[in-house]
Order: C-alpha cells, then sequence, then structure tokens
C-alpha cells in the first residue's frame, strides 16, 4: 500500500509539498468538484509548474473528477455533462502528466432499478472511453453510498466477462482446501486442512516445505531431522 497527499490546486504547490512529505503519490482536482462547468480548471501557467516542479520525479498522481458525475442520471443533460467533464479533466491530466482520473459512476436513484441505471451507464461509459485521450486512465472508484453504481464487481461485468478476467488464483485458493500451481509452474502449494496447513513442493527440485500456524505466525519446516521451524517464504522463481 503506497500513501499519498490530497492536494487541491494551486498544482504549483504540489512538487515541493510531496517532497516536504517525502511521499510520491497524489490526488488532486482539475475543477472546481462542486460543478460541471470548467470552473477553477488550473491556469496553464499553473500547470506548466507542476509539469516543470516533478520533472525528472518518480510520481504518481490521480485527479478527482467533478462529484456531480452520473452517468446513469435520467436527465440527458447531466449524463451529458458528467461526459464532457471527465474528458476536460483527462485533457489536462494528459497534460499534466497525471496517470489517471477517478470518478464515481453515478446513482441508480430515479430508475426503476438498478440494471435500467447500470444500461445508461455502460453506455456513456462506452462513449467516454472511445472519447478519451491517450496517456491517462479512467478509474471507477468503488463507492459505498446508498442507491451509488460501483459497489460489486458483478455490477460492472458479466458473470462470463469475470471468468475471462485475469487474477490472482493464489488470492482465491490460499489457505483452501485443494492445491494451487504457482503460474510459473515452479510450485505447487497442497492445503493439507483449513487452519492454514499446507505443503509447499518445488517441481524442479524436489524440494519441500511444511507450513503450520505456530504461536500465530505462520512457520515452516523443510526436514523432518530437527523439526526445526522458521518463517513461511515463498520459494524464490528460478530462471
Ligand atoms: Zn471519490
Amino acid at each position: 500500500m503506497r500513501v499519498g497527499l490530497s492536494v487541491d490546486p494551486p498544482l504549483a504547490a504540489i512538487p515541493a509539498l510531496l517532497g516536504e512529505e517525502g511521499v510520491d503519490v497524489y490526488q488532486t482536482v482539475l475543477r472546481d468538484p462542486g460543478r460541471f462547468g470548467n470552473y477553477g480548471v488550473p491556469e496553464p501557467t499553473d500547470r506548466a509548474a507542476l509539469v516543470e516542479g516533478l520533472r525528472g520525479r518518480t510520481v504518481w498522481g490521480v485527479a478527482h473528477g467533478s462529484l456531480l458525475v452520473n452517468l446513469a442520471s435520467p436527465e440527458g443533460r447531466i449524463r451529458n455533462s458528467s461526459v464532457s467533464s471527465l474528458l476536460a479533466d483527462l485533457k489536462v491530466a494528459a497534460e499534466v502528466g497525471l496517470d489517471a482520473v477517478c470518478f464515481h459512476v453515478g446513482y441508480a436513484k430515479g430508475h426503476p432499478s438498478a440494471d435500467a441505471a447500470l444500461t445508461l451507464a455502460t453506455r456513456k461509459l462506452g462513449e467516454l472511453i472511445g472519447r478519451m485521450p491517450a496517456g491517462p486512465r479512467l478509474l471507477i472508484e468503488n463507492s459505498c453510498e446508498g442507491s451509488e453504481l460501483g459497489q460489486t464487481i458483478d455490477e460492472l461485468f458479466s458473470a462470463a466477462e469475470i471468468d475471462q478476467l485475469p487474477r490472482s488464483v493464489s488470492s482465491i485458493w490460499w489457505r483452501k482446501q485443494g492445491a494451487y500451481v504457482r503460474p510459473d509452474q515452479q510450485s505447487l502449494y497442497v492445503s493439507v486442512d483449513d487452519g492454514g496447513r499446507e505443503l509447499i513442493f518445488e517441481t524442479e527440485t524436489g524440494a519441500y516445505q511444511f507450513c503450520e500456524t505456530r504461536d500465530g505466525a505462520h512457520r515452516c519446516r523443510s526436514s523432518n531431522d530437527h523439526r526445526q521451524w522458521r518463517g513461511y517464504v515463498d520459494p524464490p522463481p528460478r530462471r
């Protein structure tokens, strides 16, 4: 996990603030977040100061879109303004080298069903992606409040699409009944029980570890002799 700063414009202040706090991740806004129109958009000189101040530094930055964005709004005017304000943010983000623009998809409020809202949001999202400039990514921020959309993965993708997404098998199978082969095929993890006992085989060398929770920590041993337990380590990948 990386901890960052949330800094409102002027953008010119950001490089020094990051330096003072010793962080390389930040969030900002590229407009007055309470409005749709282009109010409070950083001036060209301010944008240039950010670019100049971060030159040669590896910094990850994200802009938060307008809080009024609602791609699912029953009102066409709001859906269209949502798209145009995000496009404008993406353009500035591309210019100043931000890595992403994040936003909240919208609300099911005003629709007979969440599905009706998702249909509208999906259409607008497609339009947004089709028109966005190269460079910054568009991040859908997960949400939690009331009828807000974007709370679950299946709101975003169909079951078939979820099945096709690349994901970590280990995070699903880890410490469950069953076996897991690491993607490099160099180690095989076999769960022994639900209590976290597992056997880890290195398939090329036959080396093994047996691990279990001892005194609150995941401890492993690699031999029956001496019964020496040590801290858990993933077998290092071989070339
Ligand atoms: Zn947010």
